[in-house]
């Protein structure tokens, strides 16, 4: 049996690892950072060209099932792996982290999009912990706050005028998080709603010093695919066949 992954997820790479030695299981990696962590088993980095790309890799390595454990704001390669698993006729399944959840004491703030999360701050703060990517940067190009940006290689332009970067990655510590609020002063935090406890520490630092957190939520996600909140659930269900 060969299983394709789509990672670029701590989860996506715990899977290949209960997978491996059990099935042949490749994962594909889209080749935004630059050093990945690499997955035990085979990997192949790069978009596959669309729909229609996926589908013939699909077919051309003999794959039988798919696995969509990409991060949950990765919203056209799910959309993508949902079509071409029907139309090359393989099952799907979708690894995904159930999202975040507020707790007493949290002050949250729900957005639909980096656009909003950028509007949001005009009451909430001067000194922003920015944890939403590299990637979307430009949104916040024109805020007067200040920045902390955290990623894991460094961004490009567009991005904030007053911006501090910060290169790192997951998982964090709490007290990590905590000296992060405190050293930079930090009195506001943005966020995706990315769920999942390797980023989950910079919720409960913000809490314990009541600094208001921007979430931006979910994107959609295809319809009918069935879901795994767990590594070990999509391992077993895999496995089962
Ligand atoms: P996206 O907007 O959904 O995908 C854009 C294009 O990138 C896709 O059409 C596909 O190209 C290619 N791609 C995405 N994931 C791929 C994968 N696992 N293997 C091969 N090609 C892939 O995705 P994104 O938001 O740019 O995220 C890119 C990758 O980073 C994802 O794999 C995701 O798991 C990971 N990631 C994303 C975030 C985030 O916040 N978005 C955070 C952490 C990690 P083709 O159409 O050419 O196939």
């Amino acid at each position: 049996m060969h299983i394709l992954i789509l990672g670029g997820t701590t989860e996506a790479r715990a899977l290949a690892g209960l997978l491996h030695g059990e099935v042949r299981v490749t994962s594909s990696l889209a080749g935004r950072v630059a050093n990945p962590r690499l997955p035990e088993g085979e990997v192949r980095i790069g978009g596959f060209g669309g729909v229609d790309g996926l589908v013939e890799w699909i077919g051309g390595h003999a794959v039988d099932a798919v696995i969509d454990a990409t991060h949950p704001f990765a919203e056209r390669i799910s959309f993508n792996a949902a079509r071409a698993a029907a139309t090359a006729h393989v099952p799907l399944l979708a690894l995904r982290r159930p999202g975040w959840v507020p707790e007493e004491g949290d002050r949250w703030v729900s957005v639909p999009s980096l656009e909003a999360a950028a509007e949001a701050l005009d009451d909430l703060g001067e000194r922003v912990f920015l944890t939403t990517g590299r990637m979307g940067l430009a949104a916040f190009a024109d805020r007067p706050e200040w920045f902390l940006v955290r990623s894991v290689d460094a961004p490009d332009a567009p991005m904030p005028a007053r911006t501090g970067i910060l290169l790192d990655r997951g998982p964090f510590t709490l007290d990590g998080e905590r000296e992060i609020l405190a050293r930079h002063r930090i009195d506001v935090l943005v966020t995706k709603d990315s769920g999942g406890a390797a980023t989950a520490p910079k919720l409960t630092a913000a809490r314990e010093a009541g600094i208001p957190v921007v979430v931006v939520r979910r994107p959609p996600v295809p319809a009918g695919v069935p879901v795994a909140a767990t590594p070990e659930e999509a391992a077993a269900r895999v496995l089962r066949g």
